[in-house]
């Protein structure tokens, strides 16, 4: 049975923070089944890590300049702007969790590679007990969630496909925001379904994760966060933390509740991010004034 936070790919995913969170969280669950896995394969969460970093490492070599002795077999080219990007497939999808040959059959297609559809058998499988209540939800079925695809660049300029799983409310929304952030080369680190940390929203946001529906209550009031109906996005949340009553969120974000850094990752009011999901009707947390909340997306 598919269990979540205990994939391969959740500890080359993760594996940034898991040396930490396994020596400074012994018995916690995820570190558990992060390690646990981790040897399973023969590796350290950290080797793990590393070999991950190499494995991009060589994806871009590829990209950038064609090494006759790379395996191109798999390589695809994917259109950017006026012209093409090319990417091997197994590594642009390396982190993600479903990778499916045959999509389902109501699946909407927005342009090539961002798509979404209603969660598969194996998809409620996989969420549920972790992003998803055991007990089930009054407030959100998995009938009213999708899975949401599509392709991101990382801080390094290489493609990678994403994952999410949102209301499908807002599915469409979604598909259309994170393709014009491709097309203008938008830096998003990584984009991974929460239940690979074991639907540990900190962990998360510490590996710096782009995430939708997590089923959990807001930290002020505890009340259900609009997450909990698929309705937020948290992007970048490391560079774009939580901000209220003096506390911050995620730890390692603290340099960044200076808004005036030069950075590219820090979402403004002035930018493409807040422009586009306003656009489609999402409020900014950034916007608030009780509280910040610069990751925040949410459309009621
Ligand atoms: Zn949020």
């Amino acid at each position: 049975m598919a269990s979540c936070g205990s994939s391969q790919e959740a500890d080359f995913a993760s594996g940034e923070n898991a040396a930490d969170k396994i020596s400074g969280a012994t018995g916690d669950a995820l570190a558990a089944a992060g390690l646990a896995s981790a040897e399973a394969i023969g590796l350290t969460a950290e080797e793990a890590w590393n070999a991950a970093v190499e494995n991009a490492a060589a994806a871009s070599d590829e990209a950038s300049d064609y090494n006759p002795d790379r395996d191109l077999s798999d390589r695809i080219e994917i259109p950017l702007g006026d012209s093409m990007m090319y990417a091997n497939k197994s590594e642009m999808n390396q982190f993600c969790k479903f990778n499916e040959e045959e999509l389902p059959a109501d699946t909407y297609v927005y342009q090539d590679y961002f798509f979404y559809h209603s969660l598969t058998d194996e998809m409620r499988e996989y969420i549920t007990g972790c992003s998803y209540p055991a007990e089930g939800a009054r407030e959100i079925s998995l009938d009213g969630l999708a899975y949401v695809s599509v392709l991101h660049m990382d801080f390094d300029g290489y493609v990678h496909r994403g994952e999410l799983i949102c209301n499908k409310a807002i599915a469409k929304d979604l598909v259309e925001i994170f393709y014009e952030l491709f097309q203008n080369r938008y830096p998003i680190q990584r984009m991974i379904l929460i239940d690979e940390y074991g639907g540990n929203d900190e962990y998360s946001m510490e590996d710096n994760n782009t995430t939708c529906f997590n089923y959990r209550m807001t930290v002020d009031t505890g009340s259900l966060s609009q997450h909990a109906l698929g309705r937020a996005v948290d992007l970048n949340p490391l560079y774009n933390p939580y901000m209220y009553k003096g506390s911050v969120e995620p730890v390692g974000s603290e340099p960044y509740t200076d808004r005036t850094l030069n950075e590219p990752y820090l979402i403004k009011d002035d930018g493409i991010v807040v422009k586009l999901f306003k656009e489609h009707g999402f409020e900014w947390g950034g916007d608030w004034k009780t509280m910040k909340d610069y990751q925040h997306f949410q459309k009621k």
